[in-house]
């Protein structure tokens, strides 16, 4: 977290939600090296991810009370790993995964 000076506080404006539906030209999951992996039962539910993810790429799922990651969007920045406090992210190298990134098939 960040250590603020009082009067250097500014309130948080808002939080930009993910695109709802698909928007081809903003999907930027190809561009990734590294992939945040989270490990549910280190997560206290803080919210830090879904704050400050610049792509709004981690969101609540109210109803299974964990945070979610849309990979479509996460250009692997590793912010959101930085800012969790409880380490329940942790990067992972994206060729390692079977589905990793798309980034062969879908040139811009
Ligand atoms: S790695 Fe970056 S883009 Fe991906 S979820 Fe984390 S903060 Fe968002
Ligand atoms: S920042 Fe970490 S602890 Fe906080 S909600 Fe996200 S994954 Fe959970």
């Amino acid at each position: 977290m960040f250590n603020i000076p009082k009067d250097k506080e500014v309130p948080l404006g808002c939080v930009t939600p993910a695109p709802v539906t698909e928007q081809p030209m903003m999907i930027t999951g190809n561009w990734r090296e590294y992939r945040p992996v989270l490990e549910p039962e280190k997560c206290d539910l803080c919210m830090n991810c879904v704050v400050f993810c610049p792509d709004a790429c981690f969101q609540l799922d109210e109803a299974e009370e964990m945070v979610v990651l849309n990979e479509k969007y996460c250009k692997g920045c590793n912010i959101c790993i930085n800012e969790c406090a409880t380490n329940a992210l942790t990067e992972a190298y994206e060729l390692d995964f079977e589905d990793g990134v798309v980034r062969l098939e879908t040139p811009f």
